[in-house]
C-alpha cells in the first residue's frame, strides 16, 4: 500500500510556485495577490482561510483577508465583492463557504468576476471545465488530479466510483475523471444519498473518491483488493484526549480500507493540503493571464 502524501506533494508544488515567483520578481512582473473573504467566525472556516493566507506568505504572494461580521447584509457583501472585482491589484479572490443562512451562496458565486474566480465556482468557469476548456479548476478536484498525476496512478479505463455530488467536489470530480485527458478517461459512477445498494457499486470500483462528509463511512468490507482510495472528507469529531478537544476524521475507515488499498490518501495530510496548493496555482494563473 502506498500513501498518497498530500502534505509532501503540496510542499513540492509550493516550492515550484516560490521559484516561479522569484523569476517573476527578477523579470519585474507583478506578484500575485489573493484576497480571501471570511464572513462570520465559524471555527473550521477560520482555520481554512488562515492556512490559505499563510500559504500565500510561504510562496511569496501578497494576500488580503477581508473579515466581515456574520450579521452583514447580502447587499454589503455583494458590494465588497464589487470592490474586489474592480481592484486591479487583486488577481484572484475567494469567498469562504458556507455563508450565513440569510445570504444566498449562488448570488455571491455569480457576483465574482470569472477572471478572478480562483475557486472555479462561477458558472462560466464550471461550464468551461465541463467542456474541457482551459479555466480555473475547482481546487479540490484539481488537487486530486494533481496527486494522481504525481504518483502516476493510472485512471484510464478504470472504474471510478465517486461518493457525493456536491458542486465543489463530487460533481466536478466525476466530470473531470470521465474526460478525455491524461489522468481522466475513467468510467465514472457518481453516487449520492439516494443511491441504492452502494456497497454493490463500491465493490466494483478500481478507485473510490469519498466526498460525503460522514466520518469513516467507507469500510473495508465495501472495497475490493487493490482499490485506490481518495478520501476527501474532513469532519471534526469530538475527542477529549486531544488538546483541541477534537480530531479530524475522513470519510474512509482508514484502518480496514488501507489493508486492501493499493494507494490511499490519509486524513489529515492528503487531499486537504493539495486543495490549498491548487488555489495558489489558480492564483498564479490569474496573475499570468494578465501579463
Ligand atoms: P456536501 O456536504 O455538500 O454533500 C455531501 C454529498 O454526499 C451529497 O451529494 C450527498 O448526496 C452525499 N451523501 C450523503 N450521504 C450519503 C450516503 N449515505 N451515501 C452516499 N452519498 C451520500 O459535500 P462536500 O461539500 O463535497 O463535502 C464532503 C466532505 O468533504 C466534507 O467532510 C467536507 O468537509 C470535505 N471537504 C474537504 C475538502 C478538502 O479540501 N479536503 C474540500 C471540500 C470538502
Amino acid at each position: 500500500m502506498t500513501l498518497l502524501d498530500g502534505k509532501t506533494t503540496s510542499n513540492q508544488i509550493k516550492d515550484e510556485i516560490t521559484e516561479a515567483i522569484a523569476k517573476r520578481k527578477a523579470e519585474g512582473k507583478k506578484i500575485p495577490h489573493l484576497a480571501a473573504v471570511l464572513v462570520g467566525s465559524d471555527g473550521a472556516s477560520m482555520t481554512y482561510v488562515n492556512s490559505k493566507v499563510k500559504s500565500c506568505e510561504r510562496v511569496g504572494f501578497r494576500s488580503t483577508l477581508v473579515k466581515l461580521d456574520a450579521s452583514i447584509t447580502e447587499e454589503t457583501l455583494l458590494n465588497e465583492i464589487k470592490k474586489l472585482n474592480t481592484d486591479d491589484d487583486i488577481d484572484g479572490f475567494i469567498v469562504q463557504l458556507p455563508l450565513p443562512k440569510h445570504i444566498d451562496d449562488q448570488k455571491v458565486i455569480m457576483a465574482v468576476h470569472p477572471d478572478k474566480d480562483v475557486d472555479g465556482f462561477h458558472p462560466m468557469n464550471v461550464g468551461k471545465m465541463a467542456l474541457n476548456l482551459p479555466t480555473f479548476l475547482s481546487a479540490t478536484p484539481y488537487g486530486i488530479l494533481e496527486l494522481l498525476e504525481r504518483y502516476k496512478v493510472e485512471t484510464s479505463g478504470k472504474h471510478v466510483v465517486v461518493i457525493g455530488r456536491s458542486h465543489i467536489v463530487g460533481e466536478p470530480m466525476s466530470i473531470l475523471l470521465a474526460q478525455k485527458r491524461r489522468y481522466g478517461n475513467a468510467t465514472v459512477t457518481l453516487t449520492h444519498s439516494r443511491t441504492k445498494n452502494l456497497k454493490e457499486i463500491t465493490l466494483q470500483a478500481d478507485m473510490i473518491v469519498a466526498a460525503l462528509g460522514i466520518p469513516e463511512f467507507l469500510t473495508g468490507d465495501m472495497v475490493k483488493e487493490g482499490v485506490v482510495i481518495i478520501d476527501v472528507g474532513i469532519t471534526r469529531v469530538d475527542d477529549p484526549s486531544k488538546p483541541r478537544g477534537y480530531r479530524l476524521a475522513g470519510d474512509v475507515h482508514f484502518e480496514s480500507v488501507s489493508k486492501k488499498a493499493s494507494y490511499i490518501t490519509p486524513v489529515p495530510g492528503g487531499v486537504g493540503p493539495m486543495t490549498i496548493a491548487m488555489l495558489l496555482k489558480n492564483t498564479l494563473l490569474a496573475c499570468e493571464n494578465k501579463d
